[in-house]
């Protein structure tokens, strides 16, 4: 490996200087099980033939260290809620080994394995809750177009994990569990952060050339100019992922710069949650509910705040900032543009008009009035008809989670949206059917709203995988009708309104 170690060996937490990881070792566990394996991943990274359950078992749950390999935790810092944080590093995540299949990498990585340098004060573990939130999310993520980091494996570690403490001061144990995610890499933002921040520019241009060489040869040889087209096309793959994000409504909940990958990938499936009620200013992350910084509306802009403190990383190795601004200008002149081009794409409009703008903007406000459920408005609005005959407010009806209160002003605000869309889309050239298929391919039908993945974990802790076997098979087809899983196209159920999933 050309990159520089830890010296020190062991998993003993210390701050860390001069390298950009550190070896450990899986802690074994106690009583491993495989609960969910994705096929897919499986055959993806070359594994299909010669799958074997227990081998397989051996080495994603950390009993097993595969031959002639080193398993690695990473050294990353980050800006966490606006402020630099030090460094952090992967404090629960293990890299086990780079595979080559098909002309792909991919590393292979355990969340939840035990402890690193860089646990700080936590266990290094993961509870059977998250890794289910994770697993069906980047998988689901994935399956709606979307970059992101994938899930090979599930596993229950047979050990107990203590996150929290009842009322009554007991403490409340859970199930371990350890997802194998896998990604061409893993490196995030602050993996170069730290290095700038230490002033180890050595370091740093080793690392941010092995990330050229090795996931961005396409642009050349390393040298100034090279770190600066590094840096565009990093702004780049940022915006297409978090366009993606406002597209289907998910909400990543915690931004921070150690959660950004350097490939613009999704990446720390936390306390993500996806909207149910159309709301710039909601949040699933609890810990954020008074600043909400990270909340829907303001995502692309936090994007652009992070590519700044990448920016800041970079600097030394290019030693002059005009050309990393006018990156990040460009950044904040063509988000707007994809922006708009994404909404228009969600209402079928595909010919260029200059109200389009504001036809998307007051549909925002009134989306914003009526607690009005994303996924299953934009899915109904793709079934109206271009020369009159249906009710555009009624097709809709179904998504509000409050019916009784679109009356007066409201209404009316609706209707007058409505007459407005229907003459634009006179403009269109598609027909009705044509643009609802495309329609249909942009706004997915399943979405993995909050309370099912709370249904597939509150079975699982009881053993019954049902429910995430389900999930998992729906959410690979998520613009297919499948009209068999209907019952999962719905609005969240009274009962889930104010739960959202945590984090830990
Ligand atoms: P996150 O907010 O999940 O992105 O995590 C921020 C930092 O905390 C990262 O460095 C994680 O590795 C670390 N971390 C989170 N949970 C744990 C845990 N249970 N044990 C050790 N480190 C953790
Ligand atoms: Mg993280
Ligand atoms: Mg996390």
């Amino acid at each position: 490996m050309e990159l520089p170690a830890d010296p020190e060996l062991g998993n003993a937490r210390r701050q860390v200087r001069h390298a950009c990881f550190s070896y450990v070792v899986p802690k074994k566990p106690s009583n491993p099980s495989l609960i969910h394996y994705s096929p897919e991943m499986v055959e993806a990274i070359g594994l299909g033939q010669s799958f074997e359950s227990q081998g397989f078992l051996e080495i994603f749950s950390g009993t097993k260290v595969l031959p002639n390999t080193n398993p690695y935790a990473m050294c990353y810092g980050g800006h966490q809620f606006g402020h630099w944080a030090g460094q952090l590093g992967d404090g629960r995540a293990i890299n086990l080994a780079e595979v080559e299949h098909k002309g792909k990498n991919w590393m292979l990585q355990l969340k939840g394995a035990g402890e690193t340098p860089y646990s700080r004060t936590a266990d290094g573990l993961a509870v059977l809750r998250s890794s289910i939130r994770e697993y069906l999310c980047s998988e689901a993520m994935f399956h709606l177009g979307i970059p992101t980091t994938r899930a090979l494996s599930l596993v229950l570690t047979g050990d107990r994990v203590l996150r929290d403490v009842m009322y009554d001061g007991n403490p409340a144990y859970e199930k371990g569990a350890i997802v194998c995610r896998v990604a061409p890499s893993f490196i995030r933002f602050g993996n170069f952060e730290i290095l700038a921040a230490q002033k180890d520019v050595k370091t740093l241009k080793t690392l941010v050339d092995f990330t050229i060489r090795h996931h961005y040869s396409h642009l050349g040889t390393p040298s100034k100019g090279v770190y600066l087209r590094l840096f565009k096309e990093i702004a780049i793959r940022s915006m297409t992922m978090v366009i993606h994000w406002q597209r289907v409504g998910f909400v990543h909940g915690v931004m921070n710069t150690d959660n950004m990958s350097i490939l613009g990938l999704t990446i720390d499936y936390g306390p993500y949650g996806w909207l149910e009620g159309y709301d710039h200013g909601w949040t699933p992350n609890t810990t954020d509910s008074t600043n909400k910084r990270y909340r829907y509306g303001a995502q692309p802009q936090i994007v652009l705040w992070n590519l700044l403190q990448l920016a800041n990383a970079l600097y030394p190795l290019i030693g002059e900032a005009s050309h990393l601004q006018d990156i990040l200008k460009e950044y904040q002149e063509e988000v707007e543009m994809a922006y708009l081009n994404m909404m228009k794409s969600k209402l079928g409009l595909t010919e260029i008009d200059l109200g389009d703008k504001i036809l998307v903007e007051e549909l925002e406000k009134v989306l914003q009035r009526s607690e009005t459920d994303m996924t299953i408005f934009f899915r109904q609005l793709a079934k109206i008809k271009r020369n009159g005959g249906s009710d555009g407010l009624k097709l809709v009806e179904e998504a509000f989670y409050m019916p009784d209160e679109i009356k007066g002003e409201l209404k009316t605000q609706w209707q007058v949206w409505f007459s407005k869309y229907m003459d634009r889309l006179q403009k269109e050239k598609k027909n009705d059917a044509d643009r609802s298929k495309h329609m249909n391919l942009v706004n997915p039908k399943y979405v993995l709203r909050n309370y099912m993945a709370q249904l597939a974990i509150d079975a699982a802790d009881e053993g019954d995988y049902s429910v995430l076997n389900e999930l998992f098979d729906l959410l690979k087809r998520p613009y297919e009708e499948q009209p068999e899983q209907h019952k999962w196209y719905a609005k969240r159920p009274e009962w889930a309104r104010h739960k959202v999933g945590c984090s830990r």
